[in-house]
């Protein structure tokens, strides 16, 4: 990009950056390329692995349903984020675990490769400061973080490892209740965190990784907002006063949420934005349809291309003959307006689920994030407050973790 790159961060956050602009932006896309743009939860690394899949190169959401690559990001101007090292939940005995954790590895090193090959494109980022440095010199930032505590087994002192690795964010539960507590859609078993949970988010203190609460019921972020010796953060959720879905959250928690420093960057994935009515005929063609990329890893790059072809054909078939309703622009900023009116842009930011399962109808991948600022900037946001939602609020809560380690 030609776009000179004056680097600002949010009112609040790392404030001594932030004091030079004008109270009142312009909307223009030069305003939304200046700031440093973060994404709170990116599940793009679960395409690094993909044979013949390209970072560098452009890819189209309607092709291959990706919807992050570096191309995307510069045209979006998304400086970086938090690139999630998912895993699905399994079972919770030995064999399970040790899967997991080999997997969570595997994973973290194929985030390494990929800045490692693109040294000119990427930057690993483990320090609140990196991200100024890293925008400054051009290249996207690449903060770390762990979706789901499962991988480290029984073992917690595995997250002293990933911290090594550089991950700086670590959610405990995903869709099913682990050996850490309970989870948002699942039944209740622990009543909140397990005493492993708990000694897990004093480790994740104590190394000063930021505590991630989305995913998890309501009773482990009222424990870990209660326990934690720095802000947490919601990396991905919603609005339950917008949509009541248990992975959104009420007012008063996002309340709760913010008194005590911390922000919630408001995802966009379909399903936790309207209701979406279930439908058993759709979910079992679909189930069968993904059975072919069940293998993707061991095909070679044009195998690897067909079946994802293959599959993106028969996801146009299947919506055409099973249509779902799909969230719009309009419903994701109805989330993002609710909680900016409900706790101010210095506790709000952006977790938009790319690459696993985020995305709306006029807003399909990154490169369409310029419209948030758009429209912020249309409802009055200034310059500053922007800064902070879009990366400054999100980095006060690192800076924050970073700090109650130190301390
Ligand atoms: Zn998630």
């Amino acid at each position: 990009m030609t776009i000179s790159r004056r680097v600002v961060l949010g009112a609040g956050a790392l404030a001594c950056l932030s004091s030079a602009w004008p109270a009142h932006a312009k909307s223009e896309p030069a305003l939304h390329q200046r700031l440093i743009c973060l994404d709170t939860h990116l599940d793009t690394p679960a395409n690094l692995a993909r044979p013949g899949w390209d970072m560098m190169r452009r890819h189209a959401y309607a092709s291959d349903f990706t919807q992050v690559d570096y191309p995307r990001m510069v045209e979006g101007g998304l400086d970086g984020g938090f690139f999630a090292i998912y895993t699905p939940q399994g079972p919770l005995d030995a064999a399970g675990m040790m899967a997991a954790r080999d997997a969570a590895l595997l994973r973290a090193a194929e985030i390494r490769e990929m800045v490692a090959a693109h040294p000119k494109a990427f930057e690993l980022a483990f320090d609140a400061e990196d991200a100024v440095r890293i925008a400054a010199s051009g290249k996207r930032i690449v903060y770390q973080s762990i979706e789901n505590s499962y991988p480290l087994g029984d073992d917690i002192t595995l997250l002293r490892s990933f911290y090594k690795l550089g991950v700086r964010m670590v959610g405990f539960i995903h869709f099913k209740n682990n050996q850490f507590g309970d989870s948002a859609t699942d039944k209740p078993q622990w009543n909140g965190l397990s005493p492993k949970g708990r000694e897990l988010a004093a480790l994740a203190n104590d190394l000063g990784m930021v505590i991630d609460a989305s995913h998890a019921a309501d009773s482990v972020f009222d424990q870990l907002i209660e326990i934690s010796r720095s802000p947490i953060i919601l990396s991905h959720s919603g609005c339950r006063a917008v949509h009541d879905h248990p992975r959104n959250i009420d007012d008063d928690r996002i309340k709760r949420l913010a008194a005590k420093g911390g922000t919630i960057q408001i995802n966009s994935y379909n399903a936790y934005l309207i209701e979406v009515p279930r439908d058993p005929e759709r979910d079992k063609a679909r189930g069968a349809l993904y059975q072919k990329l069940e293998n993707l890893s061991a095909m070679t790059p044009v195998q690897a291309a067909a079946a994802v072809n293959q599959v993106a054909d028969g996801m146009k078939a299947i919506n055409a003959q099973y249509p779902q309703p799909r969230a719009t622009f309009e419903t994701y900023m109805q989330h993002v307006t609710h909680a900016l009116d409900l706790v101010g842009p210095d506790h709000v930011g952006v977790g938009c689920d790319w690459d696993g399962g985020g995305g709306v109808s006029g807003m399909d991948d990154v490169a369409a994030i310029p419209r948030i600022t758009e429209r912020l900037v249309k409802l009055g946001y200034t310059e500053s407050q922007l800064a902070g939602f879009w990366g400054g609020n999100a980095l006060r809560v690192l800076k924050a973790a970073q700090q109650a380690h130190a301390a």
